[in-house]
């Protein structure tokens, strides 16, 4: 219905302060405005969301169907049903090599960003810091902020040294300090943090007493050998670490919004409670297909890790072959962050001009928080040719800047 302007602001007025002034999520307004473009008609390569152009594994839509045909369409326990409790937990203790009570411990939920979201409401409050590695990704500050808590940026990249770390993260904490995310691999840079850097994190949360999330959800997606290393497993860590995690990556399975979380009890029973006014459960059907994933053979992620691995390969070289950008190769998750100051646009004015002019969507690294301007995003869980073809319109892109 069309408002009037005063109307308009009116409404607005109306609205809850915390929620006026957030921005919404810059990964998902770049997804759905190059999709609205590629309804419209517009050639577009879309280089922005992370989302698996691989369709889930047959097994896993399967045991969906059948659950469906069964009738499996109803609630289920808040927490989970005990099968995919069971198998999460199997694989936090087989892959992780952490323990948890499955009826204590965990919970699933519509998505890992769900989960995010429910662990600050329960964490946070008004007045409390919480620390953020920066880059860092487009949802952590926000689900802080609707919790009134403030965002503090510790600056990393490939070169961070432990030293370097832990005197960055020494001048960061504070008496307020009281969560700290850690995302291993990342997104946007696709570092995987050693053994050695976890343990920087490991010791100032014991000193200073501050809890950790610890975001793996791309524990999976690894190229160069070096292990996923969950920091809830350090010493003394277990106690004040909760794990994010979801099938979205590992399993190609994003639409499907499934999630979890797992922790210490006192942590994790709170999070229940507000899990059981706003979600009730994941989706009874979605929870089944979560345990055939989990339980099942998991080749097809092997082969989903060899492809994007290539992928990287391809596309790093192509980047770099573009006067004007550089591009560390990541280590993992699916994102290549190339700078382009080199250019000398910012890296709004990059991503807005570059998807005018050449149709390539791309993220700017100033939705990443501190650390990202100068970057782009691009996700490369994307076909071979939509790849070679966006590098190629972002090459032309840049060539025409320079004339
Ligand atoms: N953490 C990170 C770092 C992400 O990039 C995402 C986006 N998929 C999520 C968590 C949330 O994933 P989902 O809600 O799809 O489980
Ligand atoms: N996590 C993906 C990304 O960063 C999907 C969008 C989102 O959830 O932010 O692009």
């Amino acid at each position: 219905m069309a408002l009037t302007s005063q109307q308009r602001e009116a409404l607005r007025g109306k609205t809850a302060q915390r929620v006026r002034g957030l921005a919404g999520s810059a990964t998902v307004q770049v997804m759905d405005k190059a999709r609205r473009l590629q309804a419209e008609g517009r050639s577009i390569v879309d280089l922005s969301g992370g989302d698996p152009d691989f369709p889930t594994a047959p097994n896993v839509t399967e045991a969906a169907i059948q659950s469906l045909r069964n009738g499996f369409t109803h609630y289920t326990p808040s927490r989970g049903i005990p099968a995919l409790l069971k198998a999460i937990a199997h694989k936090l203790a087989t892959e992780n090599g952490v323990t948890y009570e499955p009826a204590k411990e965990i919970i699933v939920m519509p998505g890992a960003k769900q989960a995010l979201f429910v662990a600050a409401q329960a964490l946070l409050n008004p007045g409390d810091e919480m620390i953020l590695f920066s880059p860092a990704w487009v949802s952590y500050e926000p689900c802080a902020a609707l919790a009134g808590a403030t965002t503090v940026y510790v600056p990393m990249n490939m070169d961070t040294t432990v030293e370097t770390l832990r005197a960055r993260l020494a001048a960061t904490i504070s008496p307020r300090t009281k969560l700290a995310i850690v995302n291993t691999p990342n997104n946007p840079t696709g570092q995987v943090w050693s053994r050695e850097l976890l343990q920087v994190v490991a010791d100032a949360a014991q000193t200073h007493d501050f809890l950790v999330l610890s975001d793996e959800i791309y524990e999976k997606l690894i190229y160069d050998g070096q292990p996923h290393i969950s920091i809830a497993g350090l010493d003394g860590m277990w106690e004040r670490t909760m794990i994010l995690n979801g099938l979205s990556k590992s399993h190609a399975m994003t639409g499907w919004r499934l999630g979890y979380i797992a922790g210490p009890e006192p942590l994790i029973g709170e999070m229940l409670k507000i899990h059981q006014h706003s979600s009730t459960c994941a989706a009874s059907f979605v929870q089944e297909a979560a345990v055939a994933a989990l339980n099942g053979p998991q080749d097809y992620t092997d082969w989903m890790i060899s492809r994007y691995k290539a992928r990287r390969d391809r596309l790093v070289a192509d980047l770099n072959a573009i006067p004007g950008i550089h591009c560390d190769r990541p280590q993992g998750a699916f994102y290549a962050f190339p700078n382009i100051s080199g250019t000398g646009l910012s890296s709004l004015e990059f991503a807005d001009r570059l998807l005018d002019a050449e149709g390539v969507a791309v993220t700017p690294g100033e939705a990443f928080g501190p650390g990202g301007e100068g970057y782009v995003r691009l996700s490369y869980a994307n076909s071979d040719e939509m790849l070679q073809e966006g590098a190629r319109r972002i090459k032309r892109f840049v060539d025409n800047l320079r004339d």
